[in-house]
């Protein structure tokens, strides 16, 4: 899914965790839970529009990534004091996967064009995995645009509950 669903999740979970254990717990379980909601997330990107492809030439993919990557930017500004822990490890299957293995892979390949170092270093691999073990029975509405309806409706119901916990941008 996109990531300003991961960032509301990771949000309210630091909220649960902060508000539930004491220190060093809130701290280990915020990393845990966050780690853990990006796989899950993951998973059910399926019944979501969500093509593996990007697709330029298409106006609908256009639009909605325009709305939605400024959506997830403007999530990261408003949350990172005081959830930068949360939205770090609720992303750090994105970050490591697309922005540190993947332009190293690139490098090796380009001199080696055989080589498989760092296929098995995917985080996204435990997502494929949990995926086929728990979710395989859903729908596959990846390319289906009336997904983003899904998106969004658990876009506003994480803003609702986090309304409801009356979330403020500090923690006390
Ligand atoms: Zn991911």
């Amino acid at each position: 899914m996109e990531t300003i669903t991961h960032n509301l999740i990771a949000v309210f979970i630091q909220i649960l965790c902060f508000l539930y254990f004491i220190f060093p717990w809130n701290v280990i379980f915020t990393i845990i839970f966050a780690f853990i909601s990006h796989i899950i997330v993951d998973d059910l990107s399926f019944i979501t529009y969500h093509t593996p492809d990007f697709m330029k030439d298409d106006k609908f993919w256009l639009i909605w990534h325009y709305i939605i990557y400024a959506l997830s930017l403007f999530s990261f500004v408003i949350f990172i004091i005081p959830y930068g822990l949360s939205l770090l490890f609720a992303n750090i299957v994105d970050l490591w996967d697309w922005f540190i293995l993947r332009p190293i892979q690139k490098k090796i390949k380009s001199k080696n064009p055989d080589s498989k170092w760092g296929d098995k270093y995917y985080f996204h691999q435990i997502v494929d995995w949990v995926r086929l073990k728990l979710f395989n029975w859903l729908p596959k509405r990846k390319y289906k645009k009336s997904g983003i309806l899904i998106e969004i409706s658990i876009i506003i119901v994480f803003s609702i509950l986090l309304g409801m916990l009356n979330v403020t941008l500090v923690i006390d």
